[in-house]
């Protein structure tokens, strides 16, 4: 789907603009601070569903998106249990280990993380989610999956402007030599590292500004990996008993079972996609800059509560706000807010 063009918005005219990338990008600069898609909240068009199992748990399940009204945010509903929602925010993070799991008053949904990447990557605000099982489908180990129902289901524009959490101050966490810190910045861009003992990985890094389809190009389509020595063990625990070469990259100790790669990098690419998932329980799209290293979903969802706790460090603005501004800083954010999300 192509927002740039006034008048494109419709469901199901996805994926048929790709030679008019250069007069898109026209139009964004011409009309920074008319762009709609950026002032206002996104949510799909229709119904979507596919089915799979649970990573973690290698139990069967059906998903299905639906549209959700301006303001109510994403929210997940196990149909398995009379329809009981639980909101994706910070307050009902339950356990985060090998996954980030959602609790509420004892039901759990399990590995979120995907799926609320390609939420935020889309620019979609608003979605119900509903599942008749305890984790959401792990599919290809990927968002890529989650983008393409998205992009089936179309995008819609609501009326309600969007609110976007400002980042104001910095804020650093450290735990041995693990680190995760955001900064103020005028775009969301995030910058991780990992470091695994493994010929195929080493130190990876990676950068990417969620701005211009960086997120479509160079994050939605990288899997999640995982160590064959590891895995017995991991099963005794009660996890990745849905794993297999379909849906994950395994790592022999100096090989892959399944090549190739996605991307040479695919491992650090990954850890971003988990890191914008995590986040995503923010309940707001961020202006900021994460920096991690060798950081997981127990640190990722840290940094969330703690910056939500101290409202030192942000401060909720609209494209309007920022747009009333006339300071260069300003300006610069609303263009770069502008070329994000393109869908
Ligand atoms: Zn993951």
């Amino acid at each position: 789907m192509n927002l740039c063009s006034p008048g494109t918005t419709q469901c199901g005219l996805f994926a048929t603009y790709g030679p008019y990338v250069p007069a898109c990008k026209l139009i964004i600069r011409r009309d920074i601070f008319q762009e709609p898609r950026l002032r206002q909240e996104q949510t799909i068009c229709t119904a979507v569903e596919c089915q799979g199992v649970g990573l973690h748990s290698g139990a069967p399940v059906s998903l299905r998106l639906l549209p959700a009204a301006a303001g109510s945010g994403i929210i997940f509903r196990r149909t398995d249990l009379d329809g009981f929602e639980i909101e994706a925010v910070s307050h009902n993070v339950a356990r985060v280990s090998y996954a980030t799991s959602l609790m509420k008053k004892g039901v759990l949904i399990s590995t979120t993380e995907h799926l609320l990447s390609a939420f935020i990557g889309l620019g979609i605000d608003n979605a119900i989610v509903e599942l008749d099982n305890l984790e959401l489908p792990i599919l290809d180990g990927s968002a890529r999956p989650f983008v393409e129902m998205i992009h089936k289901a179309g995008i819609r524009r609501q009326r309600r402007p969007r609110t976007y959490l400002r980042i104001r101050r910095e804020l650093e966490l450290r735990e041995a030599s693990k680190f995760i810190a955001i900064y103020p910045a005028n775009a969301y861009s995030v910058s991780y590292a990992i470091n695994f003992p493994h010929p195929l990985i080493g130190r990876e890094t990676f950068q990417v500004d969620l701005s211009d389809g960086n997120y479509l190009r160079q994050i939605a389509a990288a899997r999640t990996f995982g160590f064959l020595h590891e895995a017995d063990a991991m099963r005794q625990q009660g996890l990745i008993r849905g794993a297999s070469t379909e849906n994950a990259i395994v790592l022999t100790r100096d090989d892959l079972m399944n090549p190739p790669l996605r991307f040479e990098d695919e491992f650090v690419r990954h850890k971003v996609l988990d890191l914008i998932g995590d986040l995503a329980l923010l309940g707001k799209q961020i202006l900021g800059n994460v920096v991690a290293d060798r950081a997981g979903h127990a640190m990722h969802t840290a940094l969330v509560s703690r910056i939500l706790k101290d409202k030192t460090l942000w401060e909720e603005t609209t494209v309007e706000d920022l747009s009333r501004s006339t300071s260069p800083t300003t300006e610069q954010t609303a263009e770069k807010l502008g070329n994000a999300h393109p869908i």
